[in-house]
């Protein structure tokens, strides 16, 4: 197929949030895990969901075309999960700035989510593939609306943060310790 054409753009920039997406399934669960706030790790495993979802849309509009998602490494969600994944494997940062942080490391993923899927969108319109840019709009919608929850939460969890001591800090790591030794 012609390489220098919107379609084929559209189709690679397609399989790449593709792959994105599924490196985020499996990033998700750990993030959940990391979360110490119970509203962010459901937070977390309801956009597990979502992306779950994500992913199938892209699966129908790859099939509706008679063609494959699959092929493409997406390296800046590469890059994104490593920098969440420092976050999580901190040992020195727990607790409330942990959930910070990893809000912080959600919302860089949720903003780039939001600017690819804006763009495959707006490309599936001028393409004439309208059904393909109505599921690319919804998944755009709940990238957004992922967004405006984390901002939410922030608010409260930045405010804890901020209010973290490094004394009791270092308490808290010495009783998440034996938590963590006493669980089975
Ligand atoms: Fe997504
Ligand atoms: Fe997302």
């Amino acid at each position: 197929m012609e390489k220098n054409t919107l379609r084929e753009l559209y189709l690679e920039e397609l399989r790449d949030i593709y792959d994105a997406e599924n490196q985020l399934i499996k990033a998700l669960p750990k993030m959940a895990e990391a979360a110490t706030s119970e509203d962010l790790r459901s937070g977390f495993e309801q956009h597990l969901e979502q992306t779950r979802e994500h992913a199938r849309r892209i699966e129908r509009i790859f099939s509706n075309l008679g063609e494959k998602p699959t092929g493409k490494k997406c390296k800046a969600m590469q890059g994104l999960v490593a920098e969440g994944k420092e976050m999580i494997d901190d040992e020195d940062i727990e607790g409330e700035v942990k959930d910070a942080g990893l809000i912080s490391s959600a919302q860089r993923v949720e903003h780039y989510e939001i600017a690819a899927y804006g763009t495959v969108r707006t490309y599936a319109s001028i393409l004439g593939e309208e059904d393909a840019a109505s599921l690319l709009e919804q998944t755009l919608t709940e990238e957004k609306e992922t967004d405006e929850k984390l901002s939410e939460l922030a608010e409260g969890i930045n405010a804890e943060a901020s209010e973290a001591e490094s004394g009791t800090t270092a308490d808290r790591r010495v009783s998440n310790r034996n938590a963590k030794a006493a669980r089975p």
